[in-house]
């Protein structure tokens, strides 16, 4: 029986509801009364139901899709201005037990080397990220409680932290680690995570199992119930996802609101992001023998549906995408993106991206300082803001502060602040050039005037050498 505030992954991810709701959106798919009523509550910037959200997904009227992809544009300007969130992964371990059968690091691929890496390797990867101006990385590790238990992750977060090299330093950690127990959830919330992320992959429970056949993930209702216990852990900056082409894109679209509902529910926070990966070509995959790819009009269907469903929810996009698709998705709603990503374990010191331990690959293979300059050239502002987390706005202050309009004052010129520290000790000249003018030009955007003039001597400050402001 379906129950949002339910504790067990079958109540709250409900088989019955999401075919119910895929049924009322295939017969409601035409409906202009009801999509416009639909349309006119998204542009409240309340969000929609699962049921709401799926008629605009199954909508096929160019009109009204044509609204969908307008309003989508529109609460993205309005909620995040043009703010992208720059971040990179970092590998940690290939070691996996698990038999996911879509990832090349599962434990019967006997192909790929395995590799983790010693505190030693982490602290090159480490200084070879911050040389490119990282401040922010998401970890990942494939899931071996004897090769990578909780122990060696929380060593490599402390290890991560304490590195300073030059003026560059990593400011925000999230973790995407296999689900885990409530106590290690604590041990990585006191370890100063960001954000927890962990992708559900699909919420079809019949499939899941065929998917992941064998090993600790096998278990459908420990992995869908992590977030509750993360949160239990006292970790409310929680990060969703599925892997699209799994399983059929509009039974995951419901199930993944559905899930943001259900923490809204019990726990009265959504979800901080929500990740929109699709699978991709890896040692041992073929990404086609997975019946339900998606093509990029879908696609961008999906992530538009997205913004106007949980609209304070941030959005993410790797370099599993093209330069060209990631463009289209930044404007309908991505508010997060990675740059110049090695998936490999210990990719970031080798001179040549290796491709030998590589998790995916990676279509968008431009350097960090291309991809800030692209995101410039269209107008957004690349920002290396981590300030939220360590001035304790998370969960549901951090929603508070989006709702109540101060993003324009905080992350604005958080924004323009730790660009211009990644203009003066990181980027090539061209860069930098149109980098300082667009941080000219973005300064009279901050509406409070006391706030404006701080940034200003701010800026002058980091100009003159000194380094980490924030609001
Ligand atoms: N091992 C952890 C777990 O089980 O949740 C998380 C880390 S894993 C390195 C990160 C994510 O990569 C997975 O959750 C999965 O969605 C995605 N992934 C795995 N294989 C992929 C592939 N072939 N193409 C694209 N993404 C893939």
């Amino acid at each position: 029986m379906y129950n949002p505030k339910s504790l067990k992954a079958e109540e709250f991810i409900s088989h019955e509801e999401i075919l119910a709701t895929l049924d009322y959106a295939e017969k409601n798919k035409g409906n202009i009364e009801l999509i416009d009523e639909i349309i006119e509550k998204a542009k409240t910037l309340k969000g929609l139901s699962h049921r709401e959200a799926s008629v605009l997904l199954a909508c096929d009227i160019e009109e009204k899709n044509q609204e969908i992809y307008a309003l989508a544009e529109k609460i993205k300007q309005d909620i995040y201005g043009n703010r992208i969130v720059m971040f990179a992964p970092l590998y940690l371990s290939n070691y996996c037990v698990n038999g996911c059968v879509y990832c090349p690091y599962h434990a019967k691929n006997k192909t790929i080397p395995r590799k983790k890496l010693t505190q030693e390797e982490v602290r090159n990867e480490v200084i070879a990220l911050q040389d490119m101006g990282h401040k922010r990385l998401a970890i990942e590790s494939g899931e071996d409680p004897v090769n990578n238990p909780i122990e060696y992750i929380l060593e490599c977060i402390n290890t991560i932290y304490s590195i300073k090299h030059k003026n560059g330093a990593i400011r925000r950690v999230n973790v995407n680690i296999a689900a885990t127990t409530v106590e290690n959830y604590r041990k990585l919330k006191d370890a100063g995570i960001g954000t927890y992320i962990l992708f559900q992959e699909t919420y079809h429970k019949e499939s899941y199992e065929v998917l992941h056949p064998t090993g600790p993930k096998h278990d459908y209702a420990y992995h869908t119930e992590a977030m509750d216990r993360a949160m239990e852990g006292g970790i409310d900056d929680v990060g969703l996802g599925v892997l699209f082409g799994l399983e059929l894109y509009k039974y995951e679209f419901a199930g993944l609101l559905m899930h943001a509902e259900h923490l809204e529910a019990v726990h009265g926070v959504g979800p901080h992001t929500i990740s929109v990966p699709r699978i991709k070509r890896a040692d041992d995959i073929d990404p086609t023998v997975f019946d339900n790819g998606i093509d990029d009009d879908t696609f961008a269907k999906i992530v538009a549906c997205i913004r106007l469903s949980v609209p304070y929810t941030g959005m993410i996009i790797s370099t599993r995408e093209s330069e060209a698709v990631r463009g289209r998705l930044l404007k309908l709603g991505v508010s997060q993106i990675s740059g110049a990503s090695r998936t490999s374990v210990g990719g970031y010191t080798d001179e040549e991206r290796p491709h030998d331990t590589e998790q995916f690959d990676v279509s968008d293979q431009r350097t960090l300082d291309e991809v800030v300059r692209w995101l410039m050239e269209m107008g957004f502002i690349p920002s290396f803001c981590t300030a939220c987390y360590r001035e304790g706005r998370t969960g549901d202050r951090f929603m508070s502060l989006a709702k109540n309009g101060q993003i324009q004052n905080c992350c604005h010129p958080n924004a323009l602040m730790t660009l211009k520290e990644f203009l003066n000790d990181y980027a090539t000249e061209e860069t930098r050039k149109i980098g300082n003018a667009l941080i000219d030009s973005e300064t009279g955007n901050v509406p409070n005037p006391k706030t404006r003039q701080i940034l200003l001597e701010n800026l002058d400050k980091i100009e003159g050498g000194m380094r980490d402001f924030r609001f």
